[in-house]
């Protein structure tokens, strides 16, 4: 939250309480939250319930780094290193939808090897591996 601000103050962008209250959402929830979702928040907490707000509060987020989109989901979730480059793969939880954010280095590997094969050069990809989360394990104990 306090990267954010900071991050705002220093390039003169401003933090709007919406912007803010998105990003705070998406924080206290390990999961993803699709836009509408937020925009009902929004609305039962009287911060605006057009839905281009909620949509101008989250591409903001995405564009500076706070927020991923996760695509498979159509979804959002905080960045769990905001400031930092990185190219970041998400595990996703089918049955909870909780979302694991780990960092990934998609010019290496086996991905990366097969790139260089044929000379190409990967700008981005979007990792997104879905399964099942520890708690949500059948074989979990608790
Ligand atoms: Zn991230
Ligand atoms: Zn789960």
């Amino acid at each position: 939250m306090e990267t954010a601000a900071r991050y705002c103050d220093r390039h003169g962008l401003h933090f709007t309480p919406t912007r803010r209250r998105v990003l705070e959402l998406l924080l206290t929830r390990h999961r993803a939250l699709g836009a509408y979702d937020l925009l009902e928040k929004l609305r039962e907490e009287g911060l605006g319930s057009q839905p281009p707000v909620a949509y101008r509060a989250l591409d903001f987020l995405v564009t500076h780094g706070f927020v991923h989109k996760i695509e498979h989901l159509n979804a959002y979730v905080a960045c769990s290193h905001p400031g930092e480059e990185h190219a970041p793969a998400f595990m996703i939880c089918r049955t909870c939808d909780a979302v694991v954010e780990t960092p990934a280095r998609p010019t290496t590997g086996a991905l990366g090897s097969a790139a260089r094969k044929i000379g190409f050069q990967i700008e981005t990809t979007v990792m997104e591996a879905s399964g099942t989360c520890p708690s949500c394990r059948p074989d979990a104990t608790g």
